[in-house]
Protein backbone atom coordinates (compact mmCIF):
# COMPACT_ATOMS: atom_id res chain seq x y z
CA UNK A 1 0.00 0.00 0.00
CA UNK A 2 1.09 3.33 -1.13
CA UNK A 3 1.94 5.94 2.14
CA UNK A 4 -1.09 8.12 0.62
CA UNK A 5 -3.02 5.44 0.77
CA UNK A 6 -2.20 5.01 4.78
CA UNK A 7 -5.39 6.68 6.68
CA UNK A 8 -4.23 8.46 9.79
CA UNK A 9 -5.17 7.20 13.00
CA UNK A 10 -6.55 10.59 14.26
CA UNK A 11 -9.27 10.24 11.46
CA UNK A 12 -10.45 7.07 13.38
CA UNK A 13 -10.39 9.67 16.60
CA UNK A 14 -12.61 12.02 14.54
CA UNK A 15 -14.77 9.70 13.31
CA UNK A 16 -15.87 8.32 16.41
CA UNK A 17 -16.42 11.52 17.98
CA UNK A 18 -18.39 12.69 14.79
CA UNK A 19 -18.37 11.37 10.89
CA UNK A 20 -18.70 14.75 9.46
CA UNK A 21 -16.14 16.31 11.56
CA UNK A 22 -13.95 13.55 10.01
CA UNK A 23 -14.61 14.03 6.61
CA UNK A 24 -14.22 17.82 6.64
CA UNK A 25 -10.76 17.61 8.25
CA UNK A 26 -9.36 14.44 6.59
CA UNK A 27 -11.21 15.22 3.19
CA UNK A 28 -12.25 18.88 2.90
CA UNK A 29 -9.01 19.93 4.69
CA UNK A 30 -10.72 22.41 7.16
CA UNK A 31 -9.40 22.66 10.58
CA UNK A 32 -10.07 25.63 12.54
CA UNK A 33 -8.71 25.74 16.46
CA UNK A 34 -10.90 26.14 19.56
CA UNK A 35 -9.88 26.21 23.26
CA UNK A 36 -9.79 22.59 23.80
CA UNK A 37 -7.59 22.07 19.98
CA UNK A 38 -5.14 24.56 21.08
CA UNK A 39 -4.44 22.69 24.47
CA UNK A 40 -4.38 19.48 23.03
CA UNK A 41 -1.78 20.67 20.94
CA UNK A 42 -0.18 22.20 24.02
CA UNK A 43 -0.44 18.79 25.78
CA UNK A 44 1.37 17.24 22.69
CA UNK A 45 3.92 20.01 22.18
CA UNK A 46 5.34 19.75 25.80
CA UNK A 47 5.51 15.67 25.43
CA UNK A 48 7.55 16.66 22.10
CA UNK A 49 9.72 18.93 24.04
CA UNK A 50 10.32 17.52 27.96
CA UNK A 51 10.59 13.75 26.38
CA UNK A 52 8.26 12.62 29.67
CA UNK A 53 10.27 10.74 31.82
CA UNK A 54 7.79 7.52 33.29
CA UNK A 55 8.37 7.29 37.30
CA UNK A 56 8.76 3.55 36.60
CA UNK A 57 11.82 3.67 35.32
CA UNK A 58 10.81 2.64 31.72
CA UNK A 59 12.81 3.47 28.54
CA UNK A 60 10.76 5.80 26.50
CA UNK A 61 10.22 7.01 23.17
CA UNK A 62 8.38 10.35 22.27
CA UNK A 63 6.73 10.97 19.26
CA UNK A 64 7.28 7.76 17.47
CA UNK A 65 5.73 7.13 14.43
CA UNK A 66 3.72 3.72 13.56
CA UNK A 67 2.00 1.98 11.16
CA UNK A 68 0.18 -1.17 9.65
CA UNK A 69 0.10 -2.27 6.04
CA UNK A 70 -2.54 -5.03 7.29
CA UNK A 71 -5.03 -1.92 8.36
CA UNK A 72 -3.72 0.38 5.93
CA UNK A 73 -3.20 2.87 8.87
CA UNK A 74 -0.40 5.75 10.46
CA UNK A 75 -0.09 8.15 13.44
CA UNK A 76 1.81 8.72 16.06
CA UNK A 77 1.98 8.07 19.53
CA UNK A 78 2.59 10.38 21.97
CA UNK A 79 4.70 8.26 24.18
CA UNK A 80 5.69 4.34 23.92
CA UNK A 81 7.15 2.94 27.20
CA UNK A 82 8.73 -0.47 26.80
CA UNK A 83 8.40 -2.39 29.18
CA UNK A 84 10.68 -5.14 28.02
CA UNK A 85 10.05 -5.84 24.42
CA UNK A 86 6.71 -4.90 24.79
CA UNK A 87 5.43 -1.59 23.39
CA UNK A 88 2.99 0.71 25.95
CA UNK A 89 1.38 3.75 23.70
CA UNK A 90 0.34 6.28 26.70
CA UNK A 91 -1.63 9.07 24.87
CA UNK A 92 -1.79 12.36 26.30
CA UNK A 93 -5.81 14.38 26.59
CA UNK A 94 -7.25 17.23 27.75
CA UNK A 95 -10.77 17.39 29.01
CA UNK A 96 -12.80 14.90 31.75
CA UNK A 97 -11.28 11.97 32.95
CA UNK A 98 -13.77 9.29 31.78
CA UNK A 99 -13.69 7.01 29.02
CA UNK A 100 -14.49 8.04 25.69
CA UNK A 101 -14.87 5.96 22.90
CA UNK A 102 -13.14 8.04 20.30
CA UNK A 103 -9.82 8.10 22.65
CA UNK A 104 -9.97 4.65 23.16
CA UNK A 105 -10.02 3.80 19.43
CA UNK A 106 -7.26 5.78 18.99
CA UNK A 107 -5.26 4.06 21.66
CA UNK A 108 -6.30 1.05 20.26
CA UNK A 109 -5.53 1.36 16.66
CA UNK A 110 -1.65 2.95 17.95
CA UNK A 111 -1.25 -0.67 19.82
CA UNK A 112 -2.48 -2.52 16.95
CA UNK A 113 -0.09 -0.80 14.69
CA UNK A 114 2.86 -1.45 17.28
CA UNK A 115 1.81 -5.58 17.16
CA UNK A 116 2.30 -5.26 13.85
CA UNK A 117 5.44 -3.45 13.51
CA UNK A 118 7.12 -5.22 16.53
CA UNK A 119 5.58 -8.76 15.98
CA UNK A 120 4.22 -8.99 19.99
CA UNK A 121 0.80 -8.49 21.54
CA UNK A 122 0.05 -5.09 22.86
CA UNK A 123 -2.77 -5.74 25.73
CA UNK A 124 -3.03 -2.50 26.95
CA UNK A 125 -2.29 1.13 27.31
CA UNK A 126 -2.70 4.40 29.16
CA UNK A 127 -4.58 7.91 28.41
CA UNK A 128 -3.09 10.83 30.71
CA UNK A 129 -5.35 13.00 31.37
CA UNK A 130 -3.03 16.05 31.18
CA UNK A 131 -5.26 18.68 33.90
CA UNK A 132 -6.08 16.35 36.25
CA UNK A 133 -2.79 14.08 35.66
CA UNK A 134 -5.09 10.92 36.25
CA UNK A 135 -3.35 7.67 33.91
CA UNK A 136 -6.76 5.77 32.80
CA UNK A 137 -5.51 2.18 31.59
CA UNK A 138 -7.30 0.94 28.53
CA UNK A 139 -7.28 -2.54 27.62
CA UNK A 140 -7.55 -3.31 23.97
CA UNK A 141 -10.30 -5.85 24.06
CA UNK A 142 -11.56 -7.63 21.13
CA UNK A 143 -14.84 -5.49 20.73
CA UNK A 144 -12.52 -2.64 20.90
CA UNK A 145 -9.87 -3.81 17.86
CA UNK A 146 -13.34 -4.82 16.30
CA UNK A 147 -14.70 -1.20 16.38
CA UNK A 148 -11.29 0.10 15.02
CA UNK A 149 -11.38 -2.50 11.96
CA UNK A 150 -14.55 -1.16 11.28
CA UNK A 151 -13.83 2.36 11.42
CA UNK A 152 -10.90 2.07 9.05
CA UNK A 153 -13.52 0.84 6.78
CA UNK A 154 -16.16 3.22 7.10
CA UNK A 155 -13.55 6.33 6.99
CA UNK A 156 -12.11 4.85 3.72
CA UNK A 157 -15.39 4.93 2.24
CA UNK A 158 -15.81 8.42 3.51
CA UNK A 159 -13.11 9.14 1.07
CA UNK A 160 -14.98 7.54 -1.69
CA UNK A 161 -18.55 8.86 -0.77
CA UNK A 162 -19.84 12.05 -2.75
CA UNK A 163 -21.37 13.91 -0.06
CA UNK A 164 -20.36 14.68 3.71
CA UNK A 165 -22.11 12.71 6.19
CA UNK A 166 -25.01 14.75 8.14
CA UNK A 167 -24.35 16.91 11.30
CA UNK A 168 -24.84 14.80 14.50
CA UNK A 169 -26.56 18.40 15.89
CA UNK A 170 -26.37 17.28 19.81
CA UNK A 171 -23.78 17.97 22.27
CA UNK A 172 -21.18 17.35 20.61
CA UNK A 173 -20.97 19.82 18.67
CA UNK A 174 -20.69 22.72 21.69
CA UNK A 175 -17.30 21.95 21.83
CA UNK A 176 -16.26 21.26 18.37
CA UNK A 177 -14.42 23.84 16.91
CA UNK A 178 -16.28 23.18 13.35
CA UNK A 179 -19.32 24.66 14.56
CA UNK A 180 -18.90 27.78 12.25
CA UNK A 181 -18.15 25.95 8.79
CA UNK A 182 -20.07 23.06 9.76
CA UNK A 183 -23.37 24.97 10.65
CA UNK A 184 -24.95 21.98 12.31
CA UNK A 185 -28.67 23.03 12.24
CA UNK A 186 -28.61 23.24 8.53
CA UNK A 187 -26.62 20.18 7.81
CA UNK A 188 -27.98 17.46 9.99
CA UNK A 189 -30.38 16.72 6.97
CA UNK A 190 -33.80 18.14 8.99
CA UNK A 191 -33.43 21.36 7.62
CA UNK A 192 -33.93 22.55 3.67
CA UNK A 193 -31.05 22.04 1.34
CA UNK A 194 -31.20 24.67 -1.66
CA UNK A 195 -33.40 28.21 -1.84
CA UNK A 196 -36.05 25.29 -3.94
CA UNK A 197 -36.15 23.50 -0.45
CA UNK A 198 -36.34 26.79 1.69
CA UNK A 199 -39.18 27.94 -0.40
CA UNK A 200 -41.04 24.56 -0.47
CA UNK A 201 -40.57 24.52 3.19
CA UNK A 202 -41.84 28.67 3.90
CA UNK A 203 -44.80 27.22 1.62
CA UNK A 204 -45.44 24.84 3.51
CA UNK A 205 -45.34 26.67 6.96
CA UNK A 206 -47.93 29.51 5.77
CA UNK A 207 -50.00 27.03 3.53
S1 LIG B 1 -20.34 20.92 14.65
FE1 LIG B 1 -21.27 18.95 15.30
S2 LIG B 1 -21.93 17.93 13.43
FE2 LIG B 1 -20.52 19.56 12.84
S3 LIG B 1 -18.54 18.58 12.69
FE3 LIG B 1 -18.70 19.40 14.76
S4 LIG B 1 -19.54 17.74 16.02
FE4 LIG B 1 -19.87 17.20 13.87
Amino acid sequence: MEEDQLIPISALQHYAYCPRQCALIHIEQVFVDNIWTAKGKWSHERVDEEHVLSSKGYTITTSLRVWSERLGLTGICDVVEWHGDTPYPVEFKHGPRKGHLWDDTQLCAQAMCLEDMCGVPVPEGAIYHVSSRHRRVVTFTPELRAKVEEMVQAVRALYTAEALPPAVHDQRCTHCSLQDVCMPEWTDGTAPRSWYDVLAQVGEDIG
